[in-house]
């Protein structure tokens, strides 16, 4: 499978002339062996350097490219940080032209970072199929202790061997098919919040969006056969998915409540004291079965007239107490500009028939379920080592994680 741009680039009936910064995306077995032929097809010439972690450089079917510098990162206690980056940029050779990132999230992120600072192209090459941001511009990092999105660039490539992709634990690819899911949850809070604000949607983006999962929803239960056609579907949605946030310019069709879901865990709130080993894939797949079962269950109201209240974000008092000492003050600043701000009981009231309907698109939990137990996906809290007595604050607190206007926020103005 390949991905060419310019499928998805120039004007489009949303008012916007789109353009991608990756070129093209390869999705195939064998392409890596292929590397030198595609980044001279792109232009890419001189000295490059591949960057690996110790796994990946001896993964299951690698052929390292011929590379005229390899760095190979110590793979205990590797996290895209100013370590990583330190390592990389005091080893990296000063007339290396482009980067090659082979490997996973880590590899890339570090690799985007240490590209953009140098001001040089890279090549990505997922080793795995576990993540949609392999494609982004920003380089998710902890820096200093601090999680925060530093500037990157978008590769100009990418080269998705399937015959290594599909070898890498399953865990890893069934928490990609996870983070695919929570499309379906991302979608409909995209398409409720401009139905009730009018916020930016365009239906090319929601449409390739949209496609992509639906393939991999048809053929996810081959996944854990480790069965080639499938894990490709899976690296294709993941980086059209990625494709079509670097089209939108942020995240808004791939991440949605099921995301704040996953953030709210992370973060480790004061008031749900629990660690959680689950990987981003695994927590989104959870939360998006969560959602699901809730926004349901409300849209079965017919007539919300009776139960819709004024919009009120969380009281102080309230977010001090839940998320403790260390995070309250940086989760009101957060929701400064409170993206509900406008949202209206009888506007509410107005779109909701459009909104149920918007709902009744995301499969029910019982069909998510089903779909997650044949694959081999967690799909409960107690899955991933929460207990499921968190659920209430889950849902409640976690629109608080992101100030984005998804149905889980408005749900703070339904009593149901
Ligand atoms: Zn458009
Ligand atoms: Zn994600």
């Amino acid at each position: 499978m390949i991905i060419d741009s310019t499928q998805y680039n120039g004007p489009c009936s949303c008012g916007y002339c789109h353009e991608m910064a990756t070129k093209e995306a390869v999705i195939e077995p064998g392409c890596l062996k292929q590397l030198s032929r595609y980044t001279r097809k792109h232009g890419l010439t001189g000295k490059f350097a591949a960057i690996y972690d110790e796994n990946t450089y001896c993964a299951v079917n690698m052929v390292r490219p011929q590379a005229d510098q390899e760095i190979v990162l110590p793979a205990r206690n590797l996290h895209a940080d100013e370590k990583a980056v330190a390592l990389v940029l005091r080893q990296l050779d000063k007339d290396v032209r482009y980067l090659a990132a082979i490997g996973g999230g880590t590899i890339h992120d570090t690799t985007r970072y240490c590209a953009h600072s140098r001001g040089i192209p890279f090549v990505a090459c997922p080793t795995a199929a576990s993540v949609d941001g392999f494609c982004s511009t920003i380089s998710a990092m902890t820096w200093n202790g601090f999680k925060k999105t530093l500037p990157g660039i978008a590769p100009i490539l990418v080269l998705a061997d399937i015959d290594i992709i599909k070898e890498a634990p399953l865990r890893l690819t069934l928490s990609g098919a996870g983070d695919i899911f929570g499309k379906y949850t991302a979608l409909a809070d995209w398409k409720i919040a401009h139905a009730l604000t009018g916020e930016y949607f365009c239906p090319r983006i929601e449409t390739m969006t949209r496609d992509a999962v639906e393939a991999v929803h048809q053929c996810c239960e081959k996944l854990s056969q480790r069965d080639t056609e499938a894990v490709a579907q899976l690296m294709y949605a993941l980086i059209l998915s990625g494709l079509a946030m670097q089209m939108m310019g942020n995240s808004r069709p791939a991440s949605g409540c099921e995301h704040h879901i996953s953030h709210l865990i992370e973060m480790e709130p004061a008031a749900l004291p629990s660690h959680s080993d689950a990987l981003h894939g695994e927590k989104v797949g959870v939360g998006t079965i969560l959602a699901s079962e809730e926004f349901h269950r409300i849209a079965e109201i017919e007539d919300i007239t009776s139960c819709v209240k004024p919009y009120t974000f969380l009281g102080e008092s309230e977010i001090r107490s839940f998320y403790g000492e260390r995070l309250w003050r940086s989760t009101l600043e957060e929701n400064k500009n409170d993206c509900m701000a406008g949202v209206t009981a009888g506007k509410l009231i107005l779109t909701w028939p459009q909104i149920r309907q918007i709902i009744g698109e995301i499969p029910s939990p019982t069909e998510l379920t089903r779909l997650y137990s044949k694959t081999g996906m967690k799909s409960s809290l107690e899955d991933m080592g929460i207990p499921a007595e968190y659920l209430p604050a889950i849902l409640k607190y976690s629109p608080s994680a992101r100030n984005r206007l998804t149905m889980m926020r408005i749900r703070w103005m339904i009593d149901a």
